[in-house]
């Protein structure tokens, strides 16, 4: 007997929780088939520390295969849905369009960064998002300290030292004092500069930096953010990202050498030319989590709106959420499959918590605020125990404790092979 087949398209917290989950409930006769860009799954709450250094890349992603056992991984971009003919396009390995059919259709394929939100952004910025782009910028910023190294002028020097983050919320917020950190550190291994020539800027649009959490916390963590070097600005418009700054309104210019965009997200571009029904760039779901106008096609985590029952609110894209919603989805599932009624998301929000650098955080969990190194050590056991195995939070663990003990590692991940090397004027 041919297997029934639920295809789940993403392979983030929604997707690869769903699949993992799935395996575990779904009878013999049906297939579990995930399809992801990249064949891990990124843990992205820890990707700022990889970009200051303080973990290892490797540590904050998981094989999608070893995180859901029973389920198929195909690492392949889906390319098109063909809805009525329940049916996906992707692209093989040979760069060749295969097709797959589907009973349910699983769209958990979260939200593509907005390079074209702010004019400059996709030429010159930097984005935070993918465990490439974590590897890449910490790479980056390594080499804007090797190269004011080599720089004699200090202009060009001061250039090299100076990073701008766009976007004062959680993640802006947590690259600026992971970068921060890193460079404090390692300045002292140089011998051109020292720490006072290192700039670090957070330029945010709101009157305050990370905004969803309450205003004492908010501006504690300006205060700290201050004191440990990084110049925070609130109410500044950046109207431009060019190759040696940051325009600013009208009137003024920021030099950096480094700019990161935190700010910004879009639909992914299947999604969009699918012709479901959506909002402000995400699908709109029933609270059940099917996608409006379809019984067999869902959507979850970020790339949908989904409703939230427990307080009439749309949920944000939080991995937190994601996750929920992905047990709620997979009860919805088997409830479909056996002809039982359907159960709206429900979901209460546990808190949040930013690391600020220097060994501090700040979090509101359960409603009750803490801020500085007990909010850091909560912060941190809270994504440890997230992980998603004992070998990852094993690896953490360890990463954290260096990190205590000694300097975060300044190594440059080369990749330049020996082919490279050849020196281009020999024969
Ligand atoms: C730097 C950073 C820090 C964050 N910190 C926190 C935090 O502290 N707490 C928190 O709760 N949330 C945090 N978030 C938000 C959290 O990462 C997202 O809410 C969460 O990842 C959403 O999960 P998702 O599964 O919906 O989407 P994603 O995790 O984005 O996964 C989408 C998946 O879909 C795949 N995909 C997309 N298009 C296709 C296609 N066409 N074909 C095949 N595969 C495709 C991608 O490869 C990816 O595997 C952070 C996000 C970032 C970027």
């Amino acid at each position: 007997m041919a297997l029934k087949r639920i295809v789940i398209i993403g392979g983030g917290f929604a997707g690869s929780d769903l699949a993992r989950r799935l395996q575990r409930k779904l009878s013999k006769d049906w297939e579990v088939l995930l399809y992801s860009r990249e064949n891990h799954f990124v843990f992205t709450p820890l990707l700022p520390e990889v970009v200051g250094a303080a973990i290892n890349p490797l540590h904050v992603v998981w094989p999608i295969r070893e995180m859901a056992r029973g389920a198929t991984c195909r690492t392949a971009e889906v390319r098109a849905l063909h809805l009525d003919e329940q049916k996906i396009e992707y692209l093989g390995p040979n760069g060749e369009t295969l097709t797959e059919n589907y009973d349910h259709l699983i769209l958990g394929c979260g939200l593509a960064v907005n390079l074209d939100l702010i004019p400059g952004l996709r030429d010159h910025g930097w984005a935070l998002k993918t465990l490439g782009d974590a590897l890449v910028l910490r790479n980056h910023v390594i080499q804007q300290l090797e190269r004011a190294e080599a720089e004699p002028t200090a202009e060009r020097r001061a250039e090299f030292l100076s990073f701008a983050v766009v976007g004062g919320g959680f993640t802006g917020v947590e690259v600026a004092g992971s970068i921060r950190d890193m460079l404090s550190e390692s300045a002292r291994f140089y011998k051109r500069f020292t720490v006072e020539d290192i700039r670090v800027t957070i330029l945010e649009g709101g009157p305050r930096v990370l905004g969803p959490l309450p205003e004492s916390l908010s501006s504690y963590a300006h205060r700290k953010l201050e004191s440990s070097g990084i110049d925070v600005r609130t109410n500044v418009k950046v109207t431009e990202i060019k190759a040696d700054g940051v325009q600013l309104g009208e009137d003024e210019f920021l030099n950096a050498g480094t700019v990161i965009g935190s700010i910004g997200n879009t639909m992914q571009r299947l999604l969009s030319e699918s012709n479901l029904a959506s909002e402000r760039g995400r699908l709109l779901v029933e609270p059940s989590m099917r996608v409006q106008g379809r019984t067999d096609v869902w959507a979850f985590g970020d790339c949908a709106a989904v409703p939230n029952a427990y307080d009439d609110s749309i949920s944000p894209t939080l991995g937190q959420f994601a996750v929920r919603q992905s047990k709620q989805m997979a009860a919805n599932l088997i409830a479909t499959i056996k002809g039982k009624e359907l159960t709206p998301f429900s979901y209460h929000t546990r808190g949040m918590f930013a690391a600020i650098g220097h060994g501090r955080a700040v979090g509101n969990p359960f409603g009750v605020k803490i801020s500085g190194f007990i909010a850091y050590m909560m912060w941190r056991a809270i994504y440890w125990s997230k992980m998603p195995s004992i070998a990852r939070r094993t690896q953490i663990a360890f990463d954290w404790s260096w990190d205590l003990l000694f300097r975060r590692d300044i190594v440059e991940l080369s990749t330049v092979t020996t082919s490279d090397l050849k020196d281009p004027s020999a024969p």
